[in-house]
């Protein structure tokens, strides 16, 4: 059984079929990649499959149930999490204390009682912050961080969730070369020690063929490839639309 199934989705903006009857299935352990030009509706589904709209037709199903209504946090609490700006969360926070806040978060405890379980959350914070290589920053305020890094606590906010998929809209979008490999580096070793899923969309090429392990094409809202890397590489409709138009 898949972890996540997606079937026949659609979601129609005023007559507009921003995602278009879309199937797809993503293998639990997986790191799986949707690709596809500017406004083909990658962000659109992220949106359906994390809760945070709901499709006009079709069935989004998670661990085996059926969960095309349900809200962004029920999705979290299934485990299924997105990754989130952090600047728009949690500007005035150290590093430190918003990944214990959403530890806290998951455990559902009040203000007071984060006060009362802070070292706990505290040791498990640091504990992640170990694991992203984001440790030594644990007192910088996260607005004052660089983009890269700011982007490595966004994901470790939603590790905090302990979700079993992940999903990552252009996790590399800005990032420097050097930032950019180790942004891949981290999703690897994630998916390879915590038998963590990724869905993630991307822009760099490079990132997509070099970590995925499938790849959905999305164009005009619909699937015109979703295959192994290799094959959808080498498939003429995708080289038309996408890959092609990128190189010339
Ligand atoms: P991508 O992430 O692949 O670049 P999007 O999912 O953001 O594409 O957008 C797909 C299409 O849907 C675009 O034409 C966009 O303008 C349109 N769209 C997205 N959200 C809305 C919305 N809330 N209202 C109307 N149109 C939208
Ligand atoms: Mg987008």
């Amino acid at each position: 059984m898949s972890l996540l199934d997606v079937t026949e989705l659609r979601k129609t903006f005023g007559g507009f079929h921003a995602v278009d009857g879309v199937s797809f299935a993503v293998e639990e352990g997986s790191i799986h990649a949707v690709i596809g030009p500017n406004g083909a509706g990658k962000t659109t589904m992220f949106n359906l499959i994390s809760g945070h709209s709901h499709p006009s037709a079709g069935a989004i199903r998670f661990a085996g149930d059926d969960v095309t209504q349900s809200s962004p946090d029920a999705m979290v609490r299934r485990g299924l999490t997105r990754a989130f700006q952090v600047t728009t969360i949690f500007p005035k926070l150290t590093v430190l204390e918003s990944v214990e806040c959403a530890i806290s978060a998951r455990r559902h405890q009040s203000a007071s009682l984060w006060l009362w379980n802070r070292p706990t959350a505290r040791a498990e914070a640091l504990q992640l912050l170990e694991t992203v290589g984001l440790a030594e920053l644990a007192d910088v305020q996260a607005a004052t961080m660089s983009h890269g890094d700011q982007r490595t606590l966004e994901v470790t906010l939603a590790l905090a969730t302990q979700p079993k998929l992940l999903l990552l809209d252009e996790p590399t979008a800005g990032m420097s070369p050097f930032e950019t490999k180790k942004m891949v580096e981290l999703v690897r070793d994630l998916t390879r020690s915590r038998g963590l899923t990724v869905l993630f969309c991307e822009h760099d090429i490079g990132t997509v063929f070099t970590i995925s392990d499938k790849v959905t094409v999305l164009h005009r809202g619909q699937i015109i490839a979703d295959g192994a890397p290799d094959a959808v590489r080498t498939d003429q409709r995708v080289i038309d639309v996408y890959l092609g138009r990128r190189n010339s």
